[in-house]
């Protein structure tokens, strides 16, 4: 049985007051949550405040992003290393924000991942296609390419330790959230890949997320699909009531 991994992720979002609150609130109600993975990704500069509100406690430090390299002269990027020493246990890599606006290769996205990993930490490699893809019915087509692309080079041991993201760029921020068979259409194609690419022993351990527009009156019925094992949530993550309720999902029978 996979283990639920639910993960927030703040973007450029909130002062460093309200930061620390939205921590010590998601501390306070998930305090006791043993049997789901929960973290947080704050923006870079508030990731030791956060880390300090959530001590203790079964939430799990977050970076939205990382540079390969371990340390040298490259001005403003910030290090697996260096989050690892900031308390991070996870590291988004190739959110669609980053290919789509900051214009990340599906090869950088390649190189976090290896270094995430390298670094003892665990990658969260997100994969999805754009609505004219969808509409072209290229959403296998970009998937594969992502996970193939952003995987490649790894064993099948190494790649079990990747938590992939299914983010249909459409749902976004749009308040558009893919329905439940959509989701789980293309995380048993991206299970079905991961297959192919490093057995079904190790395909069947990995965990994959459906992220876009996760809210509470939507998250049971997504985390009711066989092949979602998590969600990664953008705005609703910035409520304390609201990731709470999405933390603590109830799958349906
Ligand atoms: C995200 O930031 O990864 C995300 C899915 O955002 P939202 O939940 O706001 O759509």
């Amino acid at each position: 049985m996979r283990r639920p991994v639910v993960i927030g992720n703040w973007k450029m979002h909130g002062s460093l007051k309200e930061a620390a609150a939205l921590a010590a609130g998601i501390k306070r109600n998930l305090f006791d949550l043993a049997e789901v993975d929960i973290a947080v990704c704050p923006p870079f500069p508030y990731l030791l405040d956060v880390r300090d509100e959530i001590e203790n406690s079964p939430v799990r430090l977050g970076a939205q992003d990382c540079y390969w390299e371990p340390k040298g002269a490259f001005t403003g990027e910030v290090s697996v290393p260096m989050l690892k020493d900031a308390g991070c246990a996870y590291v988004l890599c190739g959110h669609s924000e980053r290919r789509h606006v900051l214009g990340e290769s599906n090869e950088w996205v390649r190189k976090k991942v290896a270094a995430v990993l390298a670094g003892g930490l665990t990658p969260v490699l997100c994969v999805g296609e754009k609505l004219d893809e969808r509409e072209r019915w290229a959403t296998e087509h970009v998937v594969r390419e992502h996970v193939e692309e952003g995987m490649r080079g790894l064993s099948s041991q190494q790649a079990q330790d990747v938590v992939i993201a299914y983010e249909p760029v459409w749902a976004i921020g749009t308040g558009k959230t893919a329905t439940p068979d959509q989701a789980q259409e293309v995380h048993a194609f991206i299970r079905k890949t991961l297959g192919r690419l490093f057995g079904e022993g190790a395909a069947q351990a990995i965990r994959l997320q459906y992220g876009g527009s996760v809210k509470p009156d939507n998250v049971d019925d997504l985390m009711s699909q066989p092949d979602v094992d998590g969600v990664l949530v953008g705005g609703a993550s910035l409520d304390v009531e609201s990731f709470t309720r999405i933390a603590k999902f109830r799958r349906k029978t």
